[in-house]
């Protein structure tokens, strides 16, 4: 009866369902998003405490029971249910989020959650425990990765139950974990772009365990994206470019060679439902790349010419690893908030930027 491809596993202890709602302190003129209201056991509960619900559901027959369950009742005009995948959704506003999350879309959601303009007061969520785990990891955790640095950086993250998975129906094949998300607010939120650090971080977190100088200097997609990003930087600002040929590329951009699976061993091995972010697969190499073919054909079909800009960019870029924030030798995966935010600074100093 249940999809589990899409998530299904319905929450059977009332007691979990309500300490969910309890955890999330719902003021009475609260709008609240429902992600996967399922056949509705947190939904009828966050409506006995809150104004409306607007419940994102994907399944056509889920969204039929939720709705069956408040019909004829006075609830039923405060519950608005969408149909729908809940990434793909554009989101009204919306003071507080609960889910039992589909756990194929934990990473996308948190990303979403964090990026909005106007995010939620807080977010109550049931994770997959190791997800979680990864979302309060700290520099130098095994787990630490690129979703550790972002949802701490943008928020106060805190660890709130531990739910075992035989609550649920099916049970799921691992144990569960319920997650508070507090976006930071006003003069606490980061001055920074979320797409420049975001942009930054995942050339980072290629591979964590690299030192930052093989991750930047030894990676000639790493290289190559910089530079197209310098030159669009110069194009809009008027910076004459030396053009000078020095050379030739050894290579086409392959962006399959040298960041490829196997490359260091550090895969992680978890568990197959759990999205993965802490490795960035070749996928984002290879969109990027393909990005650049449409919009440069001539340049990536035929050997790169190498000119005094790659030199240049490569020069900065060993600047700010060496000289200005001294990095160079560290690893992601030891980085803190703090080196992330002087590696952008000194970055956007020498021009070079991620968004
Ligand atoms: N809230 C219910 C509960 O706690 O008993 C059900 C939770 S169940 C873990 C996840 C629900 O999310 C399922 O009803 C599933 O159909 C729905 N779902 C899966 N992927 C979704 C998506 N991308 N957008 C919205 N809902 C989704």
């Amino acid at each position: 009866k249940f999809n589990t491809n899409v998530g299904q596993h319905i929450l059977k202890n009332p007691g979990v369902a309500e300490a969910i709602v309890t955890k999330a302190n719902l003021k009475p003129e609260d709008v609240v998003l429902e992600v996967g209201p399922g056949t509705g056991n947190l939904t009828v509960r966050i409506l006995e405490k809150a104004k409306k619900v607007i419940a994102v559901e994907l399944d056509p027959r889920m969204a039929a029971e939720v709705t069956k369950r408040v019909q004829g009742k006075p609830e039923q005009k405060r519950l608005e249910v969408l149909l729908g995948d809940v990434i793909k959704t554009e989101l009204p506003h919306f003071d507080v989020c609960i889910s039992n999350t589909p756990y194929q879309i934990s990473s996308p959601l948190v990303f979403k959650l964090l990026a909005l303009k106007d995010p939620p007061r807080v977010s109550i969520l049931m994770f997959q425990r190791e997800f979680a785990l990864r979302l309060t990891a700290r520099p130098g955790d095994a787990l630490y990765c690129r979703l550790s640095v972002n949802a701490q950086f943008w928020a106060k993250i805190t660890h709130v139950m531990k739910v075992g998975k035989n609550n649920f129906k099916p049970p799921p094949q691992v144990e569960s974990s319920v997650v508070r998300i507090e976006p930071k607010m006003g003069a606490e939120r980061p001055g920074v772009s979320w797409d420049e650090w975001d942009g930054m971080l995942r050339i980072c977190f290629v591979r964590k365990n690299r030192t930052m100088r093989a991750s930047w200097l030894g990676t000639k997609e790493v290289l190559a994206m910089v530079e197209r990003n310098y030159r669009v930087y110069c194009a809009m600002n008027n910076i004459a470019l030396d053009e000078t040929v020095i050379g030739e590329e050894e290579e086409d951009m392959d962006v399959d060679e040298g960041i490829g699976a196997g490359d260091g061993g550090e895969e992680w091995d978890g568990i197959m439902e759990v999205d993965d972010e802490a490795d960035e697969t070749p996928s984002f190499f290879k969109e990027e790349a393909e990005r650049a073919a449409r919009e440069n054909p001539a340049k990536t079909k035929s050997k790169r010419k190498k000119t005094r800009v790659a030199e240049l960019v490569r020069e900065k870029i060993r600047k700010v690893l060496e000289d200005v924030t001294e990095l160079a030798d560290k690893r992601a995966g030891k980085c803190d908030e703090n080196d992330f935010l002087k590696l952008l600074f000194a970055f956007n100093q020498e021009d070079i930027h991620f968004a």
